[in-house]
């Protein structure tokens, strides 16, 4: 398994590793820093050098094993297993991603309803509600702002199911109920604002969302409502 050294440390850029297989066209490592496609995340891009070589990164997804696959760009060379490499993020890309997936746990936490999907995008990301009502999209976009300037602390801690079945209390204000049969969750916390269980890239304070904005918000039928955000 790869070890995933993203969960802890969302801002780390680069990293060495040795590669532990090659498949197709998607090279996996012993220890990564890029994020793989999930929780309507993209996954990242970036590049790879070893020796004299370079490749690029083009996307990183799970393979159907579980590994995380760094997907070469057409026409590069590839390293070979055992080799040592060096990877580096398309840093500008996932810097904006984590911005945007911060961005919507701050909208989720003002809009507090139901999310039935969502997607995230550099350039402009989107949440579905299952709520029936209109949404204020000047009053969104304040109430974001406010989030915005409290500069609160954003925190990820892993906890096991042990501990959580002995805090019920905790469970109960979460915004979204934990998946079971892992072992453990990873917990994010927004001080004051939010508590759920995910898994992506998180910045360390909400105030380097910067400005966001609420943009076109569609009605997906009855009881649901797309919001889409952009950041200015
Ligand atoms: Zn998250």
């Amino acid at each position: 398994m790869t070890i995933e050294l993203f969960r802890d440390d969302s801002y780390l850029k680069e990293c060495d590793a040795t590669v532990v297989d090659v498949k197709d066209d998607a090279l996996i490592l012993d220890r990564t820093v890029f994020y793989p496609m999930g929780g309507g995340q993209p996954g990242d891009s970036g590049s790879v050098s070893w020796n004299n070589h370079h490749a690029t990164i083009a996307d990183t997804r799970y393979g159907e094993d579980g590994s995380i696959q760094h997907l070469l760009g057409d026409g590069d060379v590839f390293p070979a297993v055992g080799d040592r490499v060096h990877v580096a993020l398309d840093w500008e890309r996932r810097y904006r991603h984590m911005r945007m997936h911060t961005a919507m746990h701050l909208l989720g936490s003002v809009l507090r309803y139901g999310v039935t999907g969502g997607n995230i995008h550099a350039d402009k990301s989107r949440l579905d509600f299952d709520m029936e009502e209109p949404v204020d999209k000047e009053a969104v976009t304040a109430a974001l702002a406010d989030l915005v300037a409290a500069d609160s602390a954003i925190t990820c801690r892993w906890i096991s199911e042990q501990e959580l079945d002995a805090q019920p209390e905790l469970v109960r204000t979460m915004s979204v109920q934990p998946p079971r049969g892992k072992g453990r969750i990873r917990l994010l916390e927004i001080a004051g604002v939010d508590l759920q269980p995910c898994g992506g890239t998180h910045l360390k304070s909400t105030a380097e969302v910067g400005l966001v904005r609420v943009g076109k918000v569609e009605k997906k039928g009855k009881r649901n409502r797309r919001v889409n955000i952009h950041l200015d």
